[in-house]
């Protein structure tokens, strides 16, 4: 696990599981559907329970780099906040804007109800086809600089799926901050 300090809130970086979180919020790497897909969506999905997807229909979708929150369901969380990464085509398509766009609004949301802590997937990293460096440098970038302005939130957690993962964000951090 690697940990630091801006202001006063804590930026961690573990490898784990993000259904298992106990943070205030979740975030989702979800599609404009709202309703339900495969990796982090899908195990969010079926370890949260029902009330999670009834609450998204009544949201009617969410646009690429936007936000929308829901209640945690079953799961240990009392948040989930469904954000919807761009697909990686060529790095041209405005994908760093709208992955950077995602992060600052799922932080605005953590705000917005007053939350303490969040935990982030690695959002496009997946399905959505975008390079894990490059995803990472502005996942942090955009934390770091959120967190550099914000004061209100405690923690930020970056629950990566594995080691390789874990590895490129600790990378990226590195080279932030150096
Ligand atoms: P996207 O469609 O935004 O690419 P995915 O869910 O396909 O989202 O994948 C995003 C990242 O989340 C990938 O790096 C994947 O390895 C990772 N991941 C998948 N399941 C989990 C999980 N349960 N907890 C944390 N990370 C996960």
């Amino acid at each position: 696990m690697v940990k630091i300090t801006l202001n006063k809130s804590t930026l961690e970086l573990t490898e784990g599981n993000i259904t298992q979180q106990e943070t205030d919020a979740i975030v989702n790497a979800a599609n404009t559907s709202l309703l339900g897909g495969g990796g982090v969506d899908g195990a969010i999905h079926r370890a949260g329970g029902p009330k999670i997807l009834e609450e998204c229909r009544k949201l009617g979708g969410c646009p690429t780099g936007a936000a929308r929150i829901t209640t945690g369901g079953n799961l240990k969380t009392r948040y989930v906040i469904h954000t919807v990464g761009p697909v990686y085509h060529d790095g041209k398509h405005r994908e760093a804007e709208l992955l950077a766009s995602a992060y600052k609004n799922s932080l605005n949301l953590t705000s917005r109800y007053k939350l303490k802590s969040v935990a982030f997937p690695s959002i496009s990293t997946g399905a959505y086809g975008y390079p894990m460096h490059d995803a990472a440098a502005i996942a942090l970038k955009t934390v770091i600089d959120y967190l550099k302005t914000h004061t209100d939130i405690e923690l930020v957690r970056f629950v990566l799926f594995d080691q390789k993962a874990y590895q490129t964000y600790e990378k990226a951090l590195q080279e932030l901050i150096k």
